[in-house]
């Protein structure tokens, strides 16, 4: 039988990008494409499409977590405004999307430190439990200032608000998050269409082998309940395939809802065609709206760029879940476990290193 299961593509010491691997198709009993159920948990939040659309300033203010929720996906309110203007961003979501879709989807990021100790404070005053999950938002998630702030996190809800942390990039990070309490962890260093990290740095894993690496580890210390988010890279609904069937329980996504009608920012017309602007968070760009300058002694770790105007996320969505009910059919899972199990994976040719470079800049 050609294909073996993902876990054995770790430890080859040729750790495997989305363009590196394929499923086999598998003999089917799944008659059509409306039976599969695409559902997955995150941090208790049930999503019936397992995407989440990244806490960024130009993909996730209001309309993007609202247009996320109303359509069985999910957006996390991005924390490069104010306290207070966060807050505001909250309240309209909660105005604005349909009840149905209200129940425990109002995700805010937060990052590490005193002052956002003092943003969360200020939201639980404002909001308490009305908030799903609190998602600690930072580069390096395995790192003492992440398990600090986790801590303190726990102790302030009193364990009440699930967690989502990260980002990290191995199956050790994984477990020392897990460790701390937290109910999900956005995995993936380097791998966004905006980021810089590994040129920069050198530091970074394939985001499909930081995956199957964090499930091989969840799978060997029975950390079932926590929550995969492979984070950054999604180009085409086939990569988003790909990591569900290797371990992820949803994948989160910035440039695939750039762009679009709901995407913070103002549409701008550059040689006549009508664009938005996407830009990495650690990006120079950022930094000068943010801080007035790139401080001394850094670099910018991230690339700003424009996104030809795209319509309304919910036909993303959409496509990628369609890509995703089609992968079941082929693989005769009529759910997202059944999928983990069937998919037999072939390596393909190395394209790791075209990945590893800011692909966002290219139009
Ligand atoms: P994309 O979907 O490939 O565009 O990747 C989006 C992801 O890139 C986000 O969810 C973050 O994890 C990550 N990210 C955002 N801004 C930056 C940055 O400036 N540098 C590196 N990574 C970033």
């Amino acid at each position: 039988m050609i294909g073996s299961n993902i876990s054995t593509f770790i430890g080859s010491g040729n750790p495997p990008s989305f363009d590196d691997v394929m499923m086999v198709p598998a003999y089917s009993e799944v008659r059509s494409r409306s039976q599969p159920d695409t559902s997955s948990v995150i941090a208790g939040i049930n999503l019936n499409i397992p995407i989440i659309s990244s806490p960024m300033d130009t993909v996730t203010g209001t309309e993007m977590a609202v247009s996320m929720a109303n359509n069985g996906g999910l957006g996390i309110i991005h924390r490069f405004a104010s306290k207070e203007d966060q807050a505001s961003m909250m309240r309209s979501f909660l105005d604005e999307s349909s009840p149905s879709a209200l129940s425990r989807k109002l995700v805010p990021a937060i990052g590490v430190g005193n002052n956002e100790k003092d943003r969360l404070t200020y939201l639980l005053e404002t909001f308490g439990m009305d908030i799903s999950s609190i998602a600690i938002d930072v580069a390096n998630g395995d790192s003492n200032y992440m398990a600090d702030m986790i801590s303190w996190v726990l102790k302030e809800t009193m364990g009440k608000i699930p967690i989502i942390a990260g980002n990290v990039a191995t199956g050790e990070a994984f477990i020392r998050l897990c460790n701390l309490g937290v109910s999900a962890v956005r995995v993936g260093i380097g791998g966004g269409s905006i980021c810089k990290t590994r040129i920069m740095t050198g530091v970074g894993v394939p985001t499909l082998s930081s995956v199957i690496d964090c499930h091989n580890s969840k799978v060997k210390y029975g950390f079932n309940n926590v929550g995969i988010i492979a984070d950054g890279g999604v180009r085409y609904p086939a990569d988003f395939v790909k990591s569900l069937a290797s371990g992820a329980d949803a994948i989160m996504a910035g440039r695939i809802f750039a762009g679009t009608l709901e995407s913070p920012g103002d549409i701008v017309s550059i040689n006549g065609v009508k664009m938005k602007v996407y830009r990495g968070m650690a990006s120079k760009e950022v930094q000068e709206d943010k801080r007035g300058g790139m401080r001394p002694g850094t670099c910018a770790e991230g690339v700003s760029t424009h996104i030809p105007l795209k319509g309304k996320a919910h036909y993303i969505l959409n496509e990628f879940a369609g890509g995703l009910r089609s992968a079941m059919t082929y693989m005769n899972s009529l759910n997202l476990s059944s999928l983990r199990e069937n998919a037999k994976f072939i390596r393909l040719t190395s394209s790791a290193l075209d990945e590893s470079h800011a692909f966002g800049t290219k139009k």
